[in-house]
């Protein structure tokens, strides 16, 4: 599609985007720079607490084991996060670099390895002795298989989710706080979505980027493809005077195998730390935001064998998240299978947060009439996916049942 040029002349939107979690606010934002008059709706508001975007912070790296496509995705969203950032005035990212505890040499960190090094994304292998002097808080096992993305970092994920929505509305976007439904239907386009009070709000397209309440907005077509769970996070106070967990001295690091992953003391929030298996079926909306016994029981042993002056020291804040899993843990960024004019944005599936600018530009060039490209075939509705979310996880902490911690 392209703009009408009404903007500013009254009048229906062109778009109309559900949803301002990373991938809408961001979707909302690129659209009114290509000249869409748009208008972002969220239930909540952009960055609250029950959105999968609504965590203090997120991890960007550009490590997928041997795919390609996702590093290129997430060095191209880096480079607006960046950029936006500094012209927002808001350090929205970290460059606190990612540290990778791998436990083999042939193993998802040995792919991503190779990968980097073909894309020309900066990594380094570091032995043992040089990981143990250089971050002296982490316990390294003998035979660790250690990676070092310097580039990387963490995001400031709320803030930055809310930033990117009020510069959307700072450069003439309209923003509706609303519950939202899709509307009438007509010869196979969306006419309008249903507000909260009964208004209709009517548009040339729409974008659901609902996250994890895609699957209640679509359910004939998302309820099997997308799960919902509820995802345990931890943040360990380190002792008083402690600094080493602090973001000049810990990068953000990833146990790929034991699926366990972390971000230092931001801002002196503590060192947050979260066991990445996939927790009960959860209700975005009524779930209550409270850890589970079991979940902190793993986080602890986990600290304490990973980062031993932890061990003794208290969990002073926690977040409950969830993760809205496709199968295949790839995203869907795709036209609804009966709405020509509609297009849905979700799947998160625990890694879309860094990529919510390059999926925002993916979107509204899709919108515009750019074909599918080699690779992003992946995000579609009606791709063939088989159960497997190695691109974010070893499949080994998976099937144990995470007894090893
Ligand atoms: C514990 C945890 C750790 C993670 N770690 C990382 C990481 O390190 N790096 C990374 O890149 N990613 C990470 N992710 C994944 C990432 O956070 C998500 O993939 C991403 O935030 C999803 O964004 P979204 O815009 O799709 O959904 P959301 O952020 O959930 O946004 C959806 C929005 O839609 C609104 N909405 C829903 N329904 C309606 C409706 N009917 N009407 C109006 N509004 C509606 C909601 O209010 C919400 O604001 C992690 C996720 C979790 C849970």
């Amino acid at each position: 599609m392209s703009g009408r040029g009404s903007r500013g002349s009254g009048g229906l939107p062109d778009l109309v985007v559900v949803g301002a979690g990373t991938m809408g606010a961001w979707t909302a934002f690129w659209a009114n720079r290509a000249g869409l008059r748009t208008t972002l709706v969220d239930a909540w508001g952009a960055g609250h607490p029950r959105a999968t975007s609504g965590d203090e912070t997120r991890i960007i790296r550009s490590s997928y084991g041997d795919d390609a496509l996702y590093a290129r995705w997430s060095r191209a969203a880096l480079a607006h996060w960046r950029r936006f950032g500094e012209e927002w005035g808001e350090p929205l990212f970290r460059p606190v670099g990612t540290l990778w505890l791998g436990h083999r040499p042939d193993g998802f960190e040995a792919a991503s390895l190779a990968t980097l090094r073909s894309e020309g994304i900066p990594v380094e292998q570091v032995a043992v002795d040089e990981a143990r002097a250089r971050w002296p808080q982490v316990a390294f096992e003998d035979d660790a298989y250690v990676l070092f993305e310097p580039e990387a970092g963490a995001l400031m994920a709320r803030q930055g989710t809310a930033a990117v929505a009020r510069a959307f509305e700072r450069e003439g976007g309209a923003f509706e706080l609303s519950p939202a439904r899709p509307g009438q239907a007509k010869d196979g386009r969306l006419l309008d979505v249903v507000l909260g009070d009964g208004r209709r709000l009517g548009a040339g397209a729409f974008v659901f980027a609902a996250g994890p309440w895609l699957p209640r907005v679509f359910p004939e077509v998302l309820g099997e493809l997308i799960r919902v769970t509820k995802q345990d996070v931890f943040f360990f106070g380190p002792a008083g005077g402690d600094a080493s967990f602090g973001p000049d001295r810990l990068p953000t690091w990833v146990d790929y195998d034991a699926a366990f992953y972390g971000v230092p003391a931001i801002d002196a929030r503590g060192a947050k730390l979260a066991p990445d298996r996939y927790g009960p079926v959860f209700d975005p909306s009524a779930g209550e935001r409270i850890v589970d016994p079991d979940s902190t029981r793993l986080a602890r042993a986990y600290a304490a064998r990973r980062f031993p002056a932890l061990a003794a020291q208290p969990i002073v804040e926690t977040r409950v998240c969830q993760y809205e899993m496709t199968p295949d843990a790839h995203f869907i960024l795709d036209r609804h299978p009966d709405l020509a004019n509609a297009w849905i944005a979700g799947g998160g599936s625990g890694h879309a947060f860094k990529h919510g600018p390059r999926i925002g530009e993916y979107l509204v060039g899709r919108l515009q009439g750019a074909p599918v490209g080699p690779g992003e075939e992946r995000f579609s509705v009606g791709t063939k996916r088989v159960d497997d979310a190695t691109l974010r996880t070893g499949a080994d902490a998976m099937a144990s049942g995470w007894q090893g911690y």
